[in-house]
């Protein structure tokens, strides 16, 4: 059982439960198998093997041609990104709403036109600075766990740290109310504005500025999701959760786990620890 804590306190003391099934109050919820890249590819591989006895499954790759129109509407690209969103669905996200979510918005528009092949598969590209567009399924995976909270997955504000190329952020739109973003290179601030601009979404607010600060005018979030990896979560970052919101952020160096923080009350947060996953590393201020 946690024991309450006033704040300021360090993530260190934050409750921390270990991996499995967790179980909060009355309600339990599930936590996946520790999931790397290399093992969603081998994943990935042994669902390859697993068609011939089972034909229904989708092809998991399928690349589409160089020569695909930079618009969302395509037959071809929205075929692939079907594919990609019963890929991430075999491993392991259930929620439907993040599932169609992933299959409305078309994620060739966010990487390189030299790289739109690539778009579908399951793997982080470079969208330049050092700076990758995360991989489809643990966009989806933060979001499921993000959404799985005690109002049904209702969620007004959120905030990214890390907009990048505006991937996620534009998945966010379609289960939150209002997304705010947060990109600390101002070329990749700019980058997301010009990518986002053809997609008209209305409910996204990018800002350039350090994440590891937050959005104080705009707190309390019910969801915040870290793109980017630090050694702790940002006190001020929990500080700036809702009470029943929910966290989801990278932590660690070269070995990173995913972390979930739920704030349960006032001063009392508590903390799991879900998968290995890899980010690029959270800095602080800004370029
Ligand atoms: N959300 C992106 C992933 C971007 S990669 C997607 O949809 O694919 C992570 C991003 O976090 C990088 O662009 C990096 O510059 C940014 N970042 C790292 N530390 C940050 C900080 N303190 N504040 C804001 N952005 C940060």
């Amino acid at each position: 059982m946690s024991s309450k804590k006033p704040f300021p306190l360090p993530l260190s003391s934050v409750i921390d439960k270990s991996s499995g099934t967790q179980s909060q109050g009355t309600k339990s919820f599930r936590v996946a198998t520790p999931q790397t890249a290399t093992q969603n590819a081998a994943h990935s591989l042994a669902n390859t093997a697993r068609q011939k006895t089972l034909p229904v499954q989708p092809r998991p790759v399928v690349l589409i041609p160089q020569e695909l129109p930079e618009q969302g509407g395509s037959l071809v690209s929205a075929a692939v990104r079907k594919a990609m969103v019963a890929r991430v669905a075999s491993q392991g996200v259930k929620d439907q709403v993040v599932l169609a979510a992933l299959d409305a918005i078309p994620r060739h528009l966010f990487v390189q036109p030299g790289l739109a092949s690539q778009a579908y598969i399951d793997a982080s590209l470079p969208i330049g600075h050092h700076q990758t567009i995360s991989q489809p399924y643990i966009v989806a995976r933060m979001i499921e766990v993000m959404r799985n909270n005690s109002r049904g997955g209702v969620l007004n504000q959120v905030l990214e740290i890390g907009t990048g190329c505006g991937y996620q952020a534009a998945v966010l739109s379609r289960v939150a109310k209002e997304v705010y973003s947060i990109e600390r290179i101002k070329p990749l601030h700019e980058l997301a504005k010009q990518n986002l601009r053809p997609l008209r979404i209305a409910n996204i607010r990018l800002h350039y500025g350090d994440g590891m600060l937050g959005l104080e005018q705009v707190a309390p979030f019910d969801g915040i999701i870290l793109a980017a990896a630090g050694m702790e979560v940002p006190q001020t970052l929990l500080a700036q959760l809702a009470i029943g919101g929910r966290l989801v952020a990278p932590v660690g160096d070269r070995r990173q786990m995913l972390h979930l923080i739920e704030r349960v009350s006032q001063s009392e947060w508590v903390s799991s620890t879900l998968e290995e996953c890899h980010f690029v590393p959270l800095r602080p201020g800004t370029i």
